[in-house]
């Protein structure tokens, strides 16, 4: 079943509003098993409405348009609907009288051109509104079905929720689901990612693949349509087992889980104590390890060593070292990590130290250069990082590369 949407009104075109109804409606049919397939906007003007209108019928089974179902002139989606459907309007009682009882209800006075609500296309389905005047519209001609629905959120929402999703159910007998398995990576880019995958994303059909940048790292969507949510769950499980498979490590976590809360899970279970020493991570990192509940069972503490006499003072990194090779360094990474451990009395410390930048980078300390450490029984590791993106974003690809670190220096 395949659907397009027609969203109508100037102001979407002007970009004075933004298109919430498309998005909320495709959400919804989606997960209704619905495909949709095409997205249209159109300004208040007849002829292209009619243009948008007859082409989306040729190409979908199932239209359905927002806005335009006011009273006023401007309003014309219902009357360019019934023209392309081939059908005349009419008067309808039921609906004068529902608008004259809403208008006593709320005490203002009606005037003639709200009647224009009331009128509808012949033989076609109405959907009442309960949030508003404009009824809604279902439309039938050649097995295909073209809905009109109110622009206003509230009154699109509840028509879809209350009326027109069990209509669809109802007509088209839809008890399909589309299910969403998100397999979380870091470490590893889209492409080097895609190389490893490629064969699976070309043989895809259902479930299907998709590669999705996020701040945290590239994600992989595995979405599969079935009858109900077990079904889905047997179609995702060869596929993910699969891409585990191949990606090892690389793959952190799944669905909304956290780094911080995979790694605090880690933590715990091995009973293994973390400190942290901060530089240009400021702190994001020992809050990250912190928005997890029972967090204090495995987080000692951190220190936000800003600046050197805090670095050298607080956490013991040597002032020569500091001299020699510079704050934003690896052997600095390394110091300020195994003096957090031992300042802090951790079994693990982590520690970072970059430029977020804007300014202050030089050709070979660029912004965006991120030193990261991990220091405990089996030594200390370092890594160096180049973040791209704003300051903000640097910080958190610091704050997401470190834990990255620290769950893998306590797994192997
Ligand atoms: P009204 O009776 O209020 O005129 P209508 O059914 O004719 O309702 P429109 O006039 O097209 O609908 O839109 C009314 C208001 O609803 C718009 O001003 C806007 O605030 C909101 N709206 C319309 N379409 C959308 C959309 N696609 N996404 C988000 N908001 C929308
Ligand atoms: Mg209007």
């Amino acid at each position: 079943m395949i659907a397009e949407l027609v969203t109508t009104g100037s102001e979407l075109l002007l970009g004075q509003i933004v298109n919430t109804n498309a998005a909320y409606m495709a959400r919804e049919l989606n997960r209704m098993g619905v495909d949709v397939c095409f997205q249209t906007t159109v300004g208040d003007n007849r002829a292209r409405m009619k243009e948008v209108l007859t082409h989306a019928l040729t190409r979908a089974d199932i239209v359905i348009t927002s806005g335009g179902l006011g009273p006023t002139r401007g309003d014309i989606t219902k009357e360019v609907s019934a023209e392309v459907m081939g059908l005349t309007m009419a008067q309808n009682e039921e609906c004068v009288a529902r608008l004259k009882a809403h208008f006593a209800r709320v005490g203002r006075e009606m005037t003639e051109n709200n009647l224009r609500q009331a009128m509808i296309p012949k033989g076609a389905h109405i959907f009442v509104n309960h949030a508003g005047t404009a009824p809604g519209v279902a439309m039938e001609k050649d097995g295909k079905l073209l809905v009109n629905l109110p622009g206003p959120p509230s009154e699109m929402k509840d028509m879809f929720r209350r009326s027109l999703a069990p209509y669809l159910v109802e007509k088209y007998g839809i008890s399909s689901i589309i299910f969403s398995r998100v397999l979380h990576t870091n470490g590893i880019g889209e492409s080097m990612l895609e190389t490893k995958i490629d064969d699976l994303i070309l043989a895809q059909k259902n479930p299907t693949l998709a590669l999705l940048v996020r701040p945290t790292g590239v994600i992989i969507r595995i979405t599969a349509k079935a009858e109900n949510e077990a079904a889905a769950e047997k179609l995702i499980a060869p596929v993910e087992n699969e891409i585990r498979n191949r990606l090892g490590s690389f793959v952190y976590g799944v669905d909304e889980e956290k780094m911080e809360e995979i790694v605090g899970r880690e933590l715990k279970a091995m009973g293994l104590t973390v400190a942290t020493a901060e530089s240009c991570t400021g702190g994001l990192v020992a809050s990250r390890l912190t928005d997890v509940a029972g967090s204090s069972e495995y987080v000692k503490g951190g220190i936000v060593s800003y600046t050197d006499e805090i670095k050298a003072n607080v956490l013991g990194v040597s002032r020569e070292l500091l001299a020699e090779h510079g704050a934003v360094s690896e052997p600095t990474a390394r110091a300020m990590a195994e003096g957090a451990r031992k300042v802090l009395d951790a079994d693990v410390a982590v520690s970072t130290t970059g430029l977020a930048g804007p300014g202050g980078g030089t050709e070979k300390t660029p912004v965006g250069t991120v030193f990261i450490a991990a220091s405990g029984p089996k030594g200390t590791v370092a890594e160096k990082h180049s973040f791209t993106g704003t300051r903000e974003q640097v910080k958190f690809r610091a704050s997401q590369a470190v834990l990255v670190l620290l769950r893998r220096y306590i797994r192997t």
